[in-house]
């Protein structure tokens, strides 16, 4: 159930039995040349539907820009705002809930660029959680990597699951930046383009829908568990 879809005393009337909030938070990011720049996005927001019906609580209209790497500044289409904006703007619209009766939000992010997280952590509304969906052990899924990358064996394995359609299959193409190198990108240290980099980071090749099946299955488990954990408020189902 979307907040946009009903009217604003259908929401006055939720408000009576309920006080959270559901925000997905994407951003419009390259992810290499085969999937397409909502791949956060629409991760993020397929986690938020699956919360509202395990929950009953609203999902609010996706948050859709975020933070990414400035060296990403050479892939079109891709778009970054700075912490600090991102950090005011969420302040801003918590605030409106906060007064209109929503005591927690539970924001979900796909992304999980460092200074992306901390906009999101930092905006001082004690009734705000926020969960990095991929901070999940991955160990026993993946075969060619440890943690999720960027458009890589577990993000691919996900949209292969989720997503079939956008997934351009004769695009993949593994990339590896060394550790180190790749260290001052993610801090963003350095902000020029990564050389050689078609915009992944890891084995996209490896991915497989089952793959995908299990990380998502992952994903929501945890996720409801999160939420479970931070209200008391729940729904019947
Ligand atoms: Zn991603």
């Amino acid at each position: 159930m979307h907040l946009s879809d009903l009217t604003w005393q259908e929401v006055s009337d939720y408000l009576e039995a309920r006080d959270a909030l559901i925000l997905p938070v994407g951003i419009c990011e390259q992810h290499s040349r085969h999937l397409p720049l909502s791949t956060d996005t629409v991760v993020a927001e397929y986690i938020a539907e699956f919360l509202s019906e395990k929950t009953g609580f609203l999902v609010a209209p996706t948050f859709n820009y975020g933070v990414g790497l400035p060296c990403d500044k050479v892939f079109p289409g891709s778009t970054t705002i700075g912490w600090q904006d991102m950090r005011a703007c969420l302040t801003a619209i918590f605030d409106w809930w906060n007064s209109q009766g929503f005591k927690k939000i539970f924001v979900i992010t796909a992304h999980g660029d460092p200074f992306h997280l901390k906009a999101l952590r930092e905006t001082g509304h004690e009734g705000v959680f926020v969960l990095d969906l991929y901070d999940i052990d991955l160990t026993d899924i993946l075969e060619k990597q440890k943690t999720v990358k960027h458009a890589c064996e577990a993000e691919t394995s996900v949209m292969l699951y989720l997503f079939p359609e956008s997934v351009r299959l004769e695009k993949i193409e593994d990339f590896e930046t060394p550790d180190d190198l790749m260290k001052q990108y993610l801090s963003h240290s350095r902000e020029d383009a990564i050389p050689g980099s078609p915009g992944c980071q890891g084995y996209p090749s490896s991915a497989t829908k089952q793959k995908g099946k299990r990380i998502v299955e992952l994903m929501k488990r945890h996720a409801l568990a999160w939420i479970t954990r931070h209200t008391t408020d729940l729904g019947d189902t």
